[in-house]
């Protein structure tokens, strides 16, 4: 969950058309009109990267939210059955806050993925996750989107998105061969202490109903 209080302006007279702040926003609330960045105040929720990026040129500015809008799906609002089933096929506890700066949990991102949120901008407005620095939840994000069947397919330079993010990475894909061939990362011993609860593979937690020694569905490993 986040509360939005303050969004961008774009300077006209300053902005040369570079485009580097639209390829960063992470909500698509950045646009060009010709050769000029224009915002769309309902859709950011003021992570100011695209200031960062347009530093050279100080053409963005920061202002207040003139409609300050709280970004959550509510538990009422969804099947905690359903939103348990898919947090657990991505490996997270619902409860564990996958966002560490917005607080978002991944049982929000889970119901909004359920109820149709395909695209990670899309559920930045629905849940407030990747609304700050980006560096933790994209992840999970991807994770639960993949776990009910969604690719998000990106070109390699967008910037929105870094590779580790597109894919289901995780110490538990590693195939055999790989963990074999490096023995001295110690890979395996690294997965038996996750999936025992020895170690939390924070801040994607365990999800704490998969035993040891048995898969995602409680069959035998
Ligand atoms: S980064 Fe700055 S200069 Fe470049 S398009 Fe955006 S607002 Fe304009
Ligand atoms: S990059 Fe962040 S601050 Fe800039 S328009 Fe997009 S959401 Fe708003």
């Amino acid at each position: 969950m986040f509360e939005t209080s303050a969004v961008v302006a774009v300077s006209g007279e300053a902005c040369v058309g570079c485009r580097q702040c639209v390829a960063v926003c992470p909500a698509d609330a950045l646009s060009m009109e010709g050769r000029q960045a224009v915002v769309d105040e309902s859709a950011c929720v003021g992570c100011f990267k695209c200031v960062e990026a347009c530093a050279p040129f100080g053409a963005i500015s920061v202002v207040r939210d003139p409609n300050p809008r709280v970004l959550t799906v509510p538990a009422e609002e969804y099947s905690q059955p359903e939103v348990d089933e898919l947090c657990r096929r991505a490996r997270l506890s619902p409860d564990a806050k996958v966002c560490v700066c917005t607080g978002t949990s991944a049982a929000e991102i889970a119901a909004a993925v359920l109820a149709g949120v395909e695209e990670p901008e899309q559920l930045t407005l629905a849940t407030g996750v990747r609304s700050k620095c980006g560096m933790w939840c994209l992840t999970p994000t991807m994770r639960l989107l993949a776990a009910h069947g969604v690719e998000v397919t990106r070109p390699y330079n967008d910037r929105r998105l870094y590779p580790d993010g597109c894919t289901d990475v995780a110490i538990w894909t590693i195939p055999d061969d790989v963990a074999d061939k490096y023995p001295e990362y110690r890979l395996r011993e690294n997965l038996a202490a996750v999936e025992s609860g020895l170690a939390l593979n924070s801040p994607t937690p365990w999800f704490p109903d998969v035993q040891p020694g048995q898969d995602l569905d409680g069959n035998p490993a």
